[in-house]
């Protein structure tokens, strides 16, 4: 029996962004969307993506993205809704987000880090259903898995920490339902002992209060770090394959989990991490006292991302840190379909621009297995490659062309 191939085979946007209205039925196959700058290539991937996590990558205030344009008097809602075609059916999902009149910005809170995946959006309220059943965002994760490749993914190379492990996050969060709960909880735990640490800096608070806490932390951290430990064994191979195939060198690219609480060592049993997370938090407990933080555990992690052995942020060009970031991202799709057993729709964003000839070639090969790829492009790169589009949108305005 011939697999059916898992794409987006409608869309619709109401007000979401510059989008009055769009509806489009790509085929599967290589999709092309076309057009000036501005407008509205990205916010169209960006939708499709806010549809597989109700998460934007652009943006934690939901509230952005509702269109500016809503006439007055009409409610400030924006919506995005699709059709999935799966190997076991068909999926609708529909994600509406209202903007409370109210909406201000709030400052981020200190513990931010800690479950930036979950946390609630300040400024707005979302409705989420699937197959027109109300679900909550985590339920949302795992129907319509998508790997986004943006230009701001040289940021895995480049930024602080956080930004690596919400990566790793999401896509562990995309195939396994307990991860964004255990995260939450994890998070919560966080907040909690941090305002206890507090309060043993004033008051005569005993450290043995910390107990009850520390046991919350360790047992979601333990997991947490195990299912991260065992995404990084098999995305490390996978992105030095990518990575080779893109830049045509023998520069070898590792991911390496980095604990603050254990060792980075994948083998590790459940007990032996646990033992190493009450290792950690006893040995920190005094800085973690005078500083009001916890400060080890899988919200203070890393992922070393390395080229030959040294971190790729050092290391090279901005084009070498670019095909790093284009291994990780390779990586993670590859993961998602080999995991799941079915490709995960590709976002490419802007992807091939910063590209040499080679490069983009590479990149559009590494194409193949999936099933449905939307690129964006203002129209110049593609020429002279060898991939042919299954359909070209045009978009102008926050409009399709026809
Ligand atoms: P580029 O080629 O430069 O990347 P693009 O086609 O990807 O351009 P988008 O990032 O999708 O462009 O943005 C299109 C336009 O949408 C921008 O001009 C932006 O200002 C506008 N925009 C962003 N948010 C909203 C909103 N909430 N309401 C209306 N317009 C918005
Ligand atoms: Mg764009």
């Amino acid at each position: 029996m011939p697999q059916i191939p898992m794409h987006v085979t409608r869309l619709r946007l109401t007000n979401f962004r510059n989008y009055r209205l769009l509806e489009l039925e790509p085929p599967p196959g290589l999709v092309l969307l076309v057009g000036e700058n501005a407008q509205g290539k990205t916010n169209l991937l960006e939708a499709m993506f806010y549809l597989s996590t109700s998460r934007s990558p652009r943006t934690t205030r939901d509230a952005e993205l509702v269109a500016w344009q809503v006439p007055e008097g009409d409610q400030r809602v924006a919506r995005a809704e699709a059709t999935v075609m799966r190997a076991h059916g068909r999926i609708t999902l529909d994600v509406t987000v209202m903007a409370k009149a109210d909406a201000r910005p709030s400052p981020p809170s200190p513990d931010d880090d800690a479950g930036d995946f979950v946390a609630a959006a300040p400024g707005a309220q979302k409705r989420i259903r699937v197959n027109g059943v109300p679900k909550r965002a985590m339920d949302l994760l795992g129907n319509f898995p998508v790997a986004l490749f943006r230009p701001e993914d040289v940021e895995l190379v480049t930024a602080a920490p956080a930004v690596r492990r919400r990566s790793v996050d999401i896509l562990i969060s995309q195939l396994e339902p307990r991860y964004p709960r255990a995260l939450q909880r994890y998070a919560r735990a966080v907040t909690q002992r941090n305002h206890l640490l507090k309060q043993m800096q004033d008051h005569n608070v005993g450290h043995e209060q910390l107990a009850p806490w520390d046991d919350l932390l360790v047992r979601d951290g333990v997991y947490i770090i195990a299912e991260r430990l065992r995404a990084l064994a098999r995305l490390s191979p996978l992105a030095a394959e990518a990575h080779e195939a893109i830049s045509g060198s023998r520069d070898r690219l590792t991911m390496q989990y980095r604990p603050t609480a254990a060792a980075p060592d994948p083998s590790q049993d459940a007990a032996a991490l646990d033992a190493a997370f009450r290792e950690a938090l006893a040995a920190a407990l005094r800085r973690d006292v005078a500083m009001g933080q916890t400060t080890v555990g899988p919200h203070r992690d890393d992922v070393a991302l390395l080229i030959n052995g040294a971190p790729a942020g050092d290391y090279g060009s901005r084009g070498q840190q670019r095909t790093a970031a284009l291994g990780w991202r390779l990586a993670e799709a590859a993961y998602l379909r080999e995991v799941s057993h079915e490709p995960p729709v590709v976002l490419l964003d802007d992807v091939l621009s910063e590209l040499d000839a080679l490069r983009r070639e590479a990149v559009l090969e590494a194409m193949a297995p999936f099933d449905q790829v939307f690129l964006t492009t203002t129209g110049a790169e593609l020429s002279g490659t060898a991939m042919r589009p299954a359909v070209v949108f045009t978009i102008h305005r926050g409009a399709l062309v026809v």
